[in-house]
């Protein structure tokens, strides 16, 4: 497994690209990163913080029925065919180009929330997770300031498994398109 495995709207996942799945609070995700979640879990838990899993792996079929409703949505509210899949490709991923279809990507929230939301960055749980989830092996993705370089708004919640990487690229201060440039 490459834990550097680059997928974002330019770089879809490899073909044949199907990787070892297990279960970490009911979702799968890549192995190692689930067991590295659960660890990350039970760290935060022994600081009174309870963190969930939302979204680990979603299937490319997954990923594309999750599109295709965004363009829908997008279709009743009056725009073309043409509009409605530009715009609906700015909030969600086309299938294949998800880092959810990697099973290394994962949205995190607080125990009590049922979706994602920009305020999570001011939460507890956020804070701890932004000071520790590189000891796990997690980078947070989508930073602040980043989107025409991620081709992602910032997202506080969505973290990513780079396994033994994570502490050099937090360090570096750079979005993983970045430091997978300056390490060729
Ligand atoms: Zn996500």
């Amino acid at each position: 497994m490459n834990y550097l495995l680059l997928v974002n709207k330019k770089n879809p996942v490899p073909e044949g690209f199907y990787p070892g799945l297990s279960k970490a609070d009911g979702k799968y995700c890549e192995e190692k990163c689930a067991k590295a979640y659960l660890q990350m879990k039970a760290a935060a838990m022994r600081h009174g913080l309870k963190i969930k899993l939302l979204s680990g792996y979603r299937s490319a079929a997954y990923q594309k029925m999750l599109f295709l409703r965004e363009v829908n949505k997008l279709k009743s509210i009056g725009l073309s065919d043409e509009e409605a899949y530009f715009k609906a490709n700015e909030s969600v991923a086309l299938p294949g180009f998800s880092e959810h279809n990697t099973g290394l990507g994962l949205d995190i929230v607080r125990e009590d929330d049922d979706d994602v939301y920009e305020e999570f960055e001011k939460t507890e749980e956020f804070l701890w997770l932004i000071k520790n989830c590189a000891d796990f092996g997690f980078i947070l993705r989508y930073p602040e300031g980043k989107t025409e370089i991620t081709g992602y708004i910032y997202e506080p919640w969505h973290f990513r498994y780079v396994d033994e990487y994570a502490v050099k690229i937090k360090n570096s201060g750079k979005t993983l398109e970045e430091y997978l440039t300056y390490r060729k």
